[in-house]
């Protein structure tokens, strides 16, 4: 897990055409964003503009985004704004249909969709 900070925000922004990254690079696994109240965020609600997510929101913790991780097994993450999955690259191992057959969560029948 990354920490965020304002330079952090900053340099990602940068690196990736003024939006935060939906996926790591190199590999392509899915990114999600931890606030400062303990919930995930999905990159399209960091990357709203109306949102006004980041580092700086001392005055909301639901906004103040303090890390950022690839999300690599487990079951899919539900963004806490838009109640979107987040789907793991590996699945979950829980889950009968995807457990150790190393598919993409979104994939899998039981855990996408
Ligand atoms: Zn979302
Ligand atoms: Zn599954």
């Amino acid at each position: 897990m990354a920490d965020m900070d304002a330079t952090t925000w900053a340099e990602l922004r940068e690196g990736h055409g003024g939006q935060l990254p939906a996926y790591a690079w190199p590999g392509g696994y899915p990114l999600f964003y931890l606030c400062a109240d303990g919930e995930c965020l999905c990159p399209a609600c960091v990357n709203d503009a109306s949102n006004d997510a980041g580092p700086h929101r001392d005055d909301d913790a639901s906004w103040r985004i303090v890390a950022y991780d690839t999300h690599d097994e487990g079951p899919p993450i539900v963004c806490a704004h838009c109640n979107g999955a987040i789907f793991s690259s590996y699945g979950d191992p829980d889950c009968p249909v995807c457990a150790g057959e190393g598919v993409a969560s979104a994939d899998c029948p039981a855990c996408g969709a």
